[in-house]
């Protein structure tokens, strides 16, 4: 049998349902899907156009970033440690510097990090997302792009809720594209109000497209909700906005009742741990959700929020939060980590059959991993290795659909110097916008 791409020799974790793990392993790949994975010994039946000699690499499905701002890499450390920011600085910030030029740039320059650090697949809610979609074609990386709706003017539409408009004509010129799912993503439910959070829903089901939302975020979200409904979900729940195809970024301030109710409204979650716990929030039940049947997957958060773009400081931190929670090292193996990572993500963004897993007929979303490295050996469990010990300099290679879309050469798809030069012209665009917002003190 024939194939495009044969990766061999390396050790190959799955993370499908069985969780078969190879060492040593190969993986064909056949235009942009897997075609075959196995065991080193049933390798002989394969012939291929281009070889990979991965001895000494872990060969793994690529992380998806189940939640991010892609373009608030522009602002990335900036009006840091203060209360209430997102009211007193970003939507200022962003009211003031985001356009159609800044959304580009920085978001090509954010893709970088996220390609070199083995990610393959992300979700994003922003403004001007046909900007961040021409980006992620560009870098070759996988994405769910969620334009945002909301109550007030936005940087790419001068009407509250213009938002609506533009991601629908957004949707049909993106429908289709292999890499880019195009969809709506109402910012919050304190934001948008319920007659519009069932509008989206319509348009979103009449088209079978995910919808991205924050939910039950923040502390005055979570009061107000539990005031008038008892719980943020609940009132979603109310007014008919709780349904299949929501993914809830968050979700922190959750009673068991609630648990009970994304579950059996058929909600996925994107579990930001790092975002939340700089923000100084609650812990969010992740594993209490996992347990309920919820799909969970993880992620940054954007930049401005959450800092590394890396699935590496995030994948590990999830266990670690969780025990703290639960008052239990058990909770969450690493194994659990790892698939919340990859497949749990992809799960999460409705992209479950597409990628996610290192199985034949989903897309050679890949990554290869040095694990010749000091912080990673020696390795007893690969599982433990990928959640507390791997860096984002280990990652080797980042291919996505069968395309190495990242080596240690550099991005594939464009000059990712030409992208550091764009985003440091950007930043010098901000400072004095930034410096009058913070007195000075950015
Ligand atoms: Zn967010």
């Amino acid at each position: 049998m024939t194939c495009d791409l044969l990766i061999e020799n390396a050790a190959v974790l799955t993370v499908d349902a069985a969780w078969n793990l190879y060492e040593p392993g190969f993986l064909a790949v056949k235009g942009d899907s897997i075609a075959a994975v196995g065991p080193m010994a049933v390798r002989r039946a394969w012939e291929a156009r281009t070889v990979v000699d991965a001895a000494g690499k872990l060969l793994m499905p690529g992380f998806v970033n189940a939640h991010t701002h892609v373009a608030m890499a522009a602002f990335r450390g900036a009006c840091e440690d203060v209360d209430d920011r997102l009211r007193k600085y970003i939507f200022p910030l962003e009211a003031r510097l985001v356009d159609r030029d800044l959304v580009y740039r920085a978001s090509r320059f954010c893709l970088v990090e996220m390609a070199a650090s083995g990610t393959t697949c992300f979700g994003d809610m922003y403004y001007f997302e046909d900007e961040v979609a021409r980006a992620a074609r560009e870098a070759g990386l996988r994405c769910v792009l969620g334009e945002t709706v909301v109550d007030f003017p936005a940087p790419d539409c001068p009407e509250p809720y213009g938002g609506l408009g533009y991601g629908l004509d957004f949707i049909s010129d993106w429908a289709g594209d292999a890499l880019v799912k195009p969809c709506l993503a109402p910012h919050a439910p304190y934001t948008v109000d319920a007659e519009h959070l069932r509008r989206v829903r319509r348009e979103s089901e009449a088209r079978g497209l995910p919808v991205l939302m924050h939910i039950a975020e923040t502390a005055p979200e979570n009061e107000r909700f539990t005031a008038s409904h008892g719980s943020v979900l609940r009132y979603l729940d109310a007014e008919g906005a709780l349904y299949p195809g929501l993914v809830g970024a968050h979700m922190i301030y959750l009673d068991p009742s609630d648990i009970a109710l994304a579950a059996a409204r058929g909600l996925s979650v994107a579990h930001c741990p790092g975002s939340n716990a700089k923000s100084g929030r609650p812990i969010c039940p992740a594993a209490d959700l996992a347990d309920a049947g919820v799909p969970v997957g993880l992620g940054t958060d954007g930049p401005l929020s959450g800092n590394g773009m890396d699935l590496q400081g995030i994948v590990g931190l999830f266990p670690k939060l969780q025990k703290m929670r639960r008052n239990d090292r058990g909770a969450v193996p690493a194994r659990q980590a790892v698939r919340a990572a990859t497949r749990g993500g992809a799960e999460a963004l409705g992209l479950g059959k597409v990628t996610g897993s290192l199985e034949p007929g989903k897309k050679a979303d890949l990554v290869l991993v040095d694990a010749d490295s000091f912080g990673l050996q020696p390795v007893y469990d690969w599982y433990a290795a990928v959640v507390y010990s791997m860096r984002p300099s280990d990652v080797a290679a980042t291919y996505v659909g069968g395309r190495l879309v990242w080596d240690r050469t550099g991005m594939k798809g464009f000059d990712q110097a030409e992208a550091m030069a764009d985003v440091r012209g950007v930043a010098d665009r901000c400072r004095g916008v930034i410096a009058e917002l913070t007195g000075g003190a950015s």
